[in-house]
């Protein structure tokens, strides 16, 4: 069976925090706030494949009571979500994600996001798609106080 899982997540940028996006650390004067590293696309990917698998969201397998993940690392979380699958048989076919962001710009970034989030996913990185667009300066994201990320993921289930 073909299935599809969509993933939405939002995090406030916050002085003070490293600024990582799709398992990469960006160089910006501010981070996401957030439990884990807050990595906004990382998150959404999780939701949308946990999603398509019929599994709960990440706010379920990954509480942010729980001090495993504070300030974790999003990729290691992204292949529990893997592996979360992997027990189902579920074959990743494909991630596509849009993040609307009025800053930092991303598209240098892309290619090392991608390498990162194939390798913990163990598919090609041309499986998986990241866009970056802006808010045209309206709303939190396009004053800038926040980052939202969306994704959808297409898996195959026996
Ligand atoms: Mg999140």
């Amino acid at each position: 069976m073909i299935k599809v899982g969509l993933g939405v997540d939002i995090h406030a940028f916050e002085e003070g925090r490293p600024c990582i996006l799709g398992g990469v650390r960006i160089p910006h004067p501010r981070g996401l706030k957030g439990h884990s590293d807050a990595d906004v696309i990382t998150h959404a990917i999780m939701d949308a494949l946990l999603g398509a698998a019929g599994e709960r969201d990440i706010g379920h397998l990954f509480p942010n009571t729980d001090d495993r993940w504070k300030d974790a690392d999003s990729v290691r979380m992204l292949e529990i979500v893997r592996e979360t699958l992997e027990k189902k048989k579920a074959a990743i076919h494909n991630v596509d994600a849009t993040v609307i962001a009025q800053e930092p710009k991303l598209a240098p970034h892309l290619p090392a996001m991608l390498d990162r989030l194939a390798r913990a996913l163990k598919i090609p990185a041309d499986r998986i798609a990241i866009k970056a667009t802006t808010a045209e300066w309206m709303g939190f994201a396009g004053r800038k106080e926040g980052i939202v990320a969306l994704a959808v993921a297409c898996v195959e289930i026996p």
